[in-house]
């Protein structure tokens, strides 16, 4: 794994930690069946969320049992290479493969209203009806496009300052009965630690933080700073655990977001990926939105085609028109991701924010505390709180009736124990979770993270 990574080089983030969600993972299958059997035949590790995962968060580890939410974990060079070799083996006839080649800009019409295909390194020009650039954090296409007279679309950002300190290592039996490990602490900045199975019997563990926390690369330090976690199984795991890899530090760039439907755009050309968002990576959402969008745009160009018909002209008009619709539509991919992951980052004062950053109603982060312990008792309820974080269910899904239930029978049991409660039953107080009530005290409302 750490041999085949070493070969690609467009990609900063290729050797740090990834994993794909569970809506991801749906989409890419959806798109390429077999991807999932042909994750797991290359060595990735097939996991039920809520079984075989310890997610500890707001002092307790969420309710776990069996449930329908799957994923592969594996490296992102096993993802990655699995997603081409899947598409170059359908040898489709119109497919065209080019490795290491660069493209340096576009070819327009006459008018400039028009792109009309893209110039490679080598000097050669690929005509095309529509161009999709999926070229990643660098912002290619604004630049592509100012510097043919467009105005770039207006970003917003929001930087948490996040940091990450990541390793491979081996690790016998891993955390003690669980595949995957997850802890979140708020206390000073979104903070906390990920441990997750790979192929060849690897973990990729990483240490996030965010603000004035910020995880150390050297192994007593990083060592240190798990054990100051709020729950303990990383850092008992690695404690038996042999590095394969050193620890290497990585500064997070912003989250942003580019407003592609804000700008007047030229026919024949989109932007997907990380071309149009990319949010903090702790939350793993990527990949997955990636995929997602790759979904919609391949919907958006069914309903063109089929709606031009068999004249070749119409086809081409529609593909050339493509753009501002789907632009829109991926509005309602993306929502989900940007909301989940900006909410936490916003509430700290020291968050650098630019541009327009829509902002959650206050009482959310409320909500979302309550949601969140309610799934450190019930089960169902966590399944569908994990649904919305893994990209599965709508943003109106985070009122459910199964999280309404699940709050009002949490508020219930959490009133039955208050002092008053308890003082006039006669009982003295007890303690559910060592750490539920001080770090629920101290922390006041957040948004749930994971
Ligand atoms: C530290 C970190 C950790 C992350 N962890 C996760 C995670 O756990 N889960 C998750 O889902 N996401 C994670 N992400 C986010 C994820 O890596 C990206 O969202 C995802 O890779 C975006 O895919 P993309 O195809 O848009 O861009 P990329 O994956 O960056 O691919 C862009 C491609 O375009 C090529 N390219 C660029 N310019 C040109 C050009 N001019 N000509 C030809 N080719 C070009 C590049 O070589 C590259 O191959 C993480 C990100 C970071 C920074």
């Amino acid at each position: 794994m750490l041999e085949g990574a070493k070969q690609h080089s467009g990609i900063a983030q290729y050797l740090q930690p990834h994993i794909l969600l569970a809506g991801g993972l749906q989409a890419i299958d959806g798109l390429l069946p077999g991807f999932h059997q042909e994750l797991v035949r290359r060595g990735g590790v097939e996991v039920d969320m809520l079984k075989d995962v310890r997610m500890f968060t707001l002092g307790a580890p969420l309710a776990h049992g069996e449930s329908s939410i799957k994923v592969v974990l594996a490296s992102r060079h096993v993802y990655q290479s699995t997603i081409q070799d899947e598409v170059l083996s359908r040898k489709a006839p119109w497919l065209d493969a080019r490795d290491s080649t660069r493209v340096t800009g576009l070819t327009w019409s006459d008018d400039k209203s028009c792109v009309t295909g893209v110039k490679l390194g080598n000097g050669e020009e690929l005509p095309a009806d529509l161009v999709i650039v999926a070229a990643g954090r660098t912002p290619r296409l604004p630049q592509w496009l100012k510097a043919a007279g467009y105005e770039e679309p207006p970003v917003c950002k929001v930087d948490p300052h996040a940091a990450y300190t990541a390793t491979f290592c081996r690790c016998e039996n891993g955390p003690q009965g669980w595949k995957s490990c997850s802890t979140f602490d708020r206390t000073g900045g979104l903070h906390g630690a990920h441990m997750v199975p790979i192929e060849q019997n690897l973990y990729q563990v990483n240490a996030f933080g965010s603000h004035d926390t910020v995880p150390p690369a050297d192994k007593e330090g990083f060592m240190a700073f798990l054990r100051e976690l709020p729950d303990q199984e990383i850092y008992e795991a690695m404690l038996k655990a042999e590095l394969v890899t050193p620890l290497k530090k990585y500064s997070v760039a912003p989250a942003f977001r580019r407003h592609w439907n804000k700008i007047p755009m030229p026919k024949g050309v989109v932007a997907i990926g990380d071309q149009v968002q990319g949010v903090n990576p702790i939350f793993g959402q990527g990949i997955a939105a990636a995929a997602q969008s790759v979904v919609t745009l391949n919907e958006s160009f069914s309903e063109a085609v089929a709606y031009a018909g068999d004249n070749q002209d119409a086809r081409r008009a529609a593909l050339h028109g493509l753009g501002p619709a789907f632009h829109k539509r991926l509005l309602e991919v993306l929502e989900l991701p940007w909301l989940s992951s900006t909410a936490e980052d916003r509430k700290h004062p020291s968050t650098k924010m630019e541009g327009e950053v829509s902002a959650p109603p206050g009482w959310l982060n409320a909500y979302m505390d309550a949601v969140t312990e309610a799934c450190q008792h019930d089960t169902k309820a966590n399944e569908v709180l994990l649904g919305l974080f893994h990209l599965l269910r709508p943003p109106t899904h985070f009122f459910h009736p199964r999280l309404l239930a699940g709050v009002a029978q949490h508020s219930l049991r959490k009133a039955s124990r208050s002092p008053s409660a308890l003082r006039s039953s006669g009982r003295t107080a007890g303690r559910t979770s060592a750490r539920a009530t001080p770090a629920l005290s101290a922390k006041g409302l957040s948004l749930v993270r994971f």
